[in-house]
């Protein structure tokens, strides 16, 4: 069948030979059409650059404007993706976006103690907002965003852009189908080996944390919408091997465990000191399911008793920010969700976790 959306994407195929010119119109022209969300990235660095590569790609989803606070990098993004001057915003103007038109939602890709702050300024401008993980530093920050977003009538999603892709999709589908049987064990093992000890990942005021606000969380969530429950419980024990790397406060390894209502339990590690390091493991009463690589930047590899999972690698990137113009433009759910109360769920979590580590104690957890 020939949609007007196989017509877009066969258009957004060919842009690389078609000029910028032509690109704006035929952004134009989508947008008039009401189908395609214009988002603002907040924080131009490691990850906006990848998120504003892989929108090239999008057939709902277009780059019109940026916040930033480095006048040369305004610069480069806007003769690299022919952005006009009105749709630039310093940190320190950017509240003015509630008057620009061209912009639906304010994509907040800063370091983590700035998300709190970013989204409700974002809010208050009557955007839309979609925040890096993790959302904020602990889930009281969390509650707040969420209300400021509730109060402006904005919506709030979470870039968990896992949620989005094919292979663990396919898990979730098979586990919710019963193909596993009653889910009894999830294992999931996130990390890699951080360099530069000056980097912001490595200060606390800035990340909130160490590896489990950045990588561990990839695990916590993936407990979750593998095993296909809410934790009740959590217990958890932190090892470290250089104090001076990682000072108070910014853990370097932490294993935790998670309880579920009917028994299941989730064993996970978290870590900037080991590399290769990427692996989920569900086990249920008839089968099991492996995801390894599991949450990196793909191709996402995995089996099941079954067999080789096939699905095609798409950039998550890509995939994510068409489906999330999805949400935000057509009202579409998501299999799993990406607002702001999933991501305080893992807040909740994260805070449990960092308490069970202090206390060496059983943690109970009340999500929600
Ligand atoms: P970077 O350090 O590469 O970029 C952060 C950007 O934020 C900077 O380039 C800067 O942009 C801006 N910024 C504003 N204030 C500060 C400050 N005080 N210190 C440093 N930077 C500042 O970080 P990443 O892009 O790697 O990470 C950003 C967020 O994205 C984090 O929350 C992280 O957890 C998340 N992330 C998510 C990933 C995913 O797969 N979902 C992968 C990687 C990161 P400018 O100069 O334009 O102001």
């Amino acid at each position: 069948m020939h949609t007007r959306r196989n017509f877009l994407q066969q258009v957004a195929a060919a842009t690389i030979a078609i000029p910028l010119s032509s690109l704006s119109s035929l952004a134009a022209v989508r947008a008039r059409d009401g189908k395609v969300l214009r988002v603002a990235l907040m924080g131009l660095g490691g990850y906006a650059s990848r998120v504003a590569e892989a929108m090239q790609s999008c057939t709902k989803a277009k780059l019109t404007g940026i916040v930033s606070g480095t006048p040369s990098k305004i610069k480069d993004w806007q003769n690299k993706y022919g952005i006009p001057e009105k749709n630039c915003y310093s940190y320190d103007t950017f509240d003015q976006i509630k008057n620009n038109p061209d912009i639906d939602v304010v994509y907040v890709t800063t370091p983590n103690a700035l998300h709190h702050n970013n989204v409700i300024r974002a809010a208050a401008a009557g955007k839309h907002v979609i925040c890096e993980k993790p959302m904020a530093l602990n889930a009281k920050e969390g509650r707040e965003m969420i209300a400021a977003c509730r109060k402006a009538g904005v919506q709030l999603l979470v870039g968990y852009r896992m949620h989005f892709e094919p292979k663990t999709l396919e898990v979730v589908r098979m586990r919710n189908s019963g193909e596993f049987g009653k889910i009894l064990f999830f294992q999931g093992q996130c990390g890699f080996r951080i360099g530069d000890p000056t980097q912001w990942r490595l200060n606390k005021a800035l990340a909130g944390g160490g590896s489990l606000m950045d990588i561990g969380i990839y695990a916590l969530n993936g407990a979750r919408y593998m095993v296909g429950a809410e934790p009740v419980w959590v217990t958890a024990q932190e090892t470290k091997t250089d104090p001076v790397k990682f000072k108070e406060g910014v853990d370097e390894t932490i294993q935790f465990q998670l309880g579920f209502p009917d028994g299941t339990v989730a064993s996970c590690l978290s870590t900037y000191n080991m590399n290769n390091l990427d692996r989920f493991f569900l086990n249920g009463e008839k089968g099991f399911a492996e995801l390894q690589p599991s949450t990196g930047y793909g191709p996402i590899r995995g089996r099941t008793h079954k067999g080789e999972l096939t699905q095609p690698h798409k950039t998550h990137q890509t995939v994510q920010m068409d489906e999330m113009a999805g949400i935000l433009l057509e009202g579409r759910q998501p299999v799993v969700p990406v607002n702001g109360e999933e991501a305080l769920k893992d807040l909740q979590i994260i805070d449990a976790i960092y308490q069970a580590v202090k206390t060496g104690r059983r943690v109970d957890l009340h999500l929600g």
